[in-house]
């Protein structure tokens, strides 16, 4: 079946890049609508254990040339999968020359032009720092080895509710406590409260300029529904992974590891997005 829809603003991803953009436009009067490969979990699905259907459901591992890139892939991103220590890069980043001589960055990016938005997402997400008491045990360990060495070192500014954190060293599972300020906490349902539509296991497929008239982008999807999955293994994006907690709800299914799983039937969908261009939310 093939759909073709309009909309102003078409978001690819659920992550900080994608749901923050996604909410200054939306409270900014457009109609965003948001598009993500991944499954739309809550803390309650965040499961401590190691069964290949919890995490990689959640975590996409990407093979490339010389590189291995860890990324979420469920509604909220790698915001979901973080360590949430939340840093500000350091000014002499921007200053970085390539081989030929020239800045890396834009002139225009410095660290004193991104402070005032630093500011920004560190009140919305929002993030605190630690005391010496509250860090955990690895953290601990590793000052008194920095002290022993003459060296000092400040606790991690962490996007975490404090008074939540169980310093249960899952982080990587998604947190069950809600205590750590993913895009689930803040921007997203912010971004839904402003009348964004997020589509969880719907994945981009392609994107073209638009041959409607007033119309600039036109951008294939699929969507993937939720069906009996048995634990498979490898990249199947799109598709909620869901073995342990199993979509028909068979808590074993994870033994079944390595059969493949059905593939949903996905529907092919075009959305075409509009030249207006919203006012920013500021
Ligand atoms: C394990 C781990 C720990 C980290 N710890 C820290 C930390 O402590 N501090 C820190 O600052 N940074 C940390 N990072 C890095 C940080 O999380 C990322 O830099 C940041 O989340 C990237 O945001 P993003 O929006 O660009 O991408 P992502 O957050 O990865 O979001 C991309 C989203 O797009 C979706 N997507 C991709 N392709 C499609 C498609 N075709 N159609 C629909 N949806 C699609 C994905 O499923 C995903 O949800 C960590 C990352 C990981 C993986």
């Amino acid at each position: 079946m093939s759909v073709t829809e309009r909309t102003d603003v078409l978001v690819i991803g659920s992550g900080f890049g994608g749901a923050i953009p996604a909410y200054h436009l939306a409270a900014g009067g457009a109609k965003v609508v948001i598009l993500e490969r991944g499954p739309h979990l809550t803390a309650p699905d965040f499961t401590h254990d190691l069964r290949l259907g919890s995490y990689t459901r959640i975590v996409d591992l990407v093979q490339g040339d010389g590189i291995t890139v860890v990324a979420g892939n469920c509604v909220g991103g790698s915001s979901v999968v973080y360590f949430a220590a939340s840093l500000r890069a350091p000014g002499f980043v921007f200053d970085r020359r390539g081989s030929l001589g020239h800045r890396l960055w834009p002139s225009t990016l410095t660290r004193t032009a991104l402070d005032p938005w630093y500011d920004r997402v560190e009140e919305a997400l929002p993030v605190a720092e630690q005391s010496w008491d509250q860090v955990p045990y690895p953290g601990g360990l590793f000052a008194a080895a920095c002290a022993r060495a003459g060296r000092t070192c400040n606790p991690v500014p962490v996007a975490v509710d404090l008074a939540r954190c169980t310093n249960c060293n899952w982080m990587l599972n998604g947190c069950h406590f809600d205590a750590k300020r993913s895009m689930l906490l803040n921007y997203l349902p912010a971004a839904t409260a402003h009348g964004a539509e997020i589509r969880p296991l719907h994945e981009a497929q392609a994107i073209a300029p638009a041959t409607t008239p007033g119309y600039r982008y036109r951008v294939s999807y699929t969507q993937r529904r939720r069906l009996p999955a048995a634990g498979r293994c490898g990249r199947d994006r799109g598709q909620d992974r869901g073995a342990g907690r199993g979509c028909s709800g068979h808590p074993g299914a994870a033994a079944a590891l390595g059969s493949p799983a059905r593939r949903c039937p996905a529907s092919r969908r075009a959305l075409l997005l509009g030249q207006r261009r919203p006012c920013v939310h500021r």
